[in-house]
């Protein structure tokens, strides 16, 4: 019977066999459930071209190549690669890559996935301290259509947030804007080797249609951040700093049919797509 590489003794006969520590600094917790990693690999949508971010000792990598028909793996640590080589050693459709996703061509390794093997997808159990600048990385790519990813239960709670949920910021209204933000499934801290104190969440992001160009998209993230600055002071109050501009701040929120009263906590992706389109007029 296969044991996968995920089952928690044969990660812990990795780690020993190589003399591995979970190196902290790159936010490596190796997961060591193999029903929630299989799980994870299947909602992702990874038929044709997978995109992982972090193997670490290749757990979900294995998944993801019994799944699909090619995985591309981009890993930081230089000490993993040979373990990986190991370990992978039976997936012929894995490509490891030794770099920093952050700093990765990934326009030029999407155009050559698709070519290859037609639609390129992301799944990843990513690593904690760059979470939000590898996912927003993504989300300038369209052609992506899922990005499923494991991330701390917070952070999750913060992409799917509705309007007057506490979580509900910027970050919720960045990412509702151009996906269908669905938490799939919690993962508890006891899942992963080490254990982290906090527990995890499987967030899938479905992107939406859009013909915006990207910079469209980037001034309205802006508009957006600018509104959200301080929370507790009113959309109008945000909107009329950003704009340094009293009038035309009030004109666009009665344009719109929105109260000068509302914060932005309560305004959905709508509203204020609306003010931003009002005051580009
Ligand atoms: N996928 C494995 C699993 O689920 O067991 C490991 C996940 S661990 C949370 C995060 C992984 O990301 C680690 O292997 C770490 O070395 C790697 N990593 C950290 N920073 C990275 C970066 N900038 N680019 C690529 N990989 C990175």
């Amino acid at each position: 019977m296969t044991r996968y590489i995920s089952t928690p003794s044969r990660t812990k006969e990795i780690l020993e066999t190589y003399g591995l520590r979970a190196r902290k600094g790159y936010g490596q917790n190796f997961l060591v459930d193999p029903v929630i990693v299989e799980k994870c690999a299947l909602a992702s949508h990874c038929q044709d071209a997978v995109i992982e971010i972090g193997p670490g000792i290749g757990g979900l990598t294995e998944q993801l190549a019994r799944h699909s028909r090619h995985v591309t793996a981009y890993e930081v640590d230089e000490d993993l690669i040979p373990v990986l080589a190991d370990t992978l050693k039976d997936y012929d459709n894995v490509e490891i890559i030794l770099q920093d996703f952050l700093e990765s061509d990934l326009e030029g390794k999407l155009a050559e996935l698709e070519k290859a093997y037609g639609t390129v997808t992301v799944c990843a159990n990513l690593p904690y301290y760059i979470t939000t600048p590898v996912l927003f990385k993504l989300f300038e790519y369209p052609e992506i259509p899922y990005i499923t990813v494991m991330v701390q239960k917070e952070v999750g709670d913060r992409f799917a947030a509705k309007p007057k949920d506490s979580a509900y910021s910027a970050l919720s209204v960045e990412a509702q804007f151009l996906y269908d933000v669905k938490k799939l499934f919690t993962v508890p801290g006891r899942s992963f080797n080490p254990s982290p104190n906090v527990d995890s969440v499987i967030v899938q992001f479905a992107r939406k249609e859009t013909d915006l160009r990207k910079e469209e998209i980037r001034a309205f993230y802006e508009m957006v951040r600018a509104c959200f600055k301080q929370r507790r002071k009113t959309l109008y109050n945000n909107l009329k700093e950003y704009l340094q501009d009293k009038e035309k701040a009030e004109e666009a929120l009665n344009a719109c049919g929105i109260p000068l009263s509302l914060r932005a906590q309560e305004a959905d992706t709508g509203m204020l797509y609306r003010v931003f389109e009002e005051i580009r007029k």
